[in-house]
């Protein structure tokens, strides 16, 4: 690394104060693990991986299907869904206005991005959650959209792969629609195992709220990227509502695979050749 290439302090210490997800930021970024100062196209060569201490950073949605999917094969489903306001929810800003912003911002028309596509030449269902739409919050789009993944994965008999960046649960401006999501898609999911369907769940950091309660945690096989933050409520909550220390390391992957929540810890670039060899041995 040379020295006398980097920035000037001052001028990157606030882009990190204030890191806008899905903006590009420079050529170096500030890592959260290590504290180092990280090459971006370097830290990019490695999936989002620090070089330096193996952090996971945050990936968005369409840089997840070229690092998961053959090259080329990804074919969207449901690209023209879009969230509508039906509740004319506002809090701090008007939903309607909230959803144009972040639509413009990460170029994606809302948190979920499904279809078709190979997994080293296997064909699959392949969905992902974005964290950086509103947390990766599940309205009725992302509900809708995962819903009929399962279900065509279910007709077409595909391996169905969902990967979750979802800090968000449900999404507040949509009440009680946003709820109903959760059990749409569990129901559909129960259906797809019934038919005998292989679903493979990754948890990436961060899966929170109503999606870990609900399809992100259905899945027969559940995979999960080191340190990522998995869990329910958060736990200034947790800790609030029960009045107890919570323990070292509560509501992380390593955490929960060791209580027997998560089946195993990969790391981002295992990830491709494990899905794979899940799909081989499951026979499907
Ligand atoms: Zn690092």
């Amino acid at each position: 690394m040379n020295a006398s290439s980097r920035p000037d302090p001052s001028s990157w210490r606030n882009m990190i104060k204030h890191p806008k997800r899905g903006v590009p930021e420079g050529l170096w970024k500030r890592c959260p693990g290590c504290q180092q100062t990280i090459f971006r196209k370097e830290a990019e060569k490695r999936l989002g991986v620090c070089p330096e201490c193996d952090y996971h950073w945050h990936v968005p949605a369409q840089e997840r299907i070229r690092q998961l999917l053959d090259d080329g094969t990804f074919e969207e489903w449901d690209e023209q869904l879009r969230p509508t306001d039906p509740l004319e929810f506002v809090d701090k800003t008007p939903y309607a206005e909230r959803l144009i912003k972040e639509q413009a911002r990460t170029g994606l028309g809302d948190a979920a991005v499904t279809g078709t596509g190979m997994i080293r030449a296997r064909r699959v269902a392949f969905g992902v959650t974005d964290s950086s739409f509103m947390m990766g919050s599940m309205g009725s789009v992302v509900g809708e959209k995962l819903t009929r993944l399962v279900e065509r994965a279910a007709e077409q008999e595909l391996p169905l792969i969902i990967i979750s960046g979802s800090g968000g649960g449900a999404r507040m401006q949509e009440g009680i629609l946003s709820l109903m999501q959760m059990a749409k898609v569990s129901a559909a999911l129960a259906r797809f195992d019934a038919a005998g369907g292989l679903f493979v769940s990754v948890l990436t950091n961060p899966t929170m709220g109503g999606v870990a309660a609900s399809f992100a945690s259905l899945g027969d096989v559940v995979f999960a990227e080191p340190k990522a933050l998995i869990g329910f409520a958060g736990p200034r909550t947790i800790q609030a509502t029960i009045r107890i220390e919570l323990p070292k390391g509560f509501q992380t992957s390593e955490f929960l695979l060791e209580h027997g929540f998560i089946d195993r810890i990969v790391p981002r670039q295992d990830l491709k050749s494990e899905i794979a060899r899940t799909i081989d041995y499951c026979g499907k």
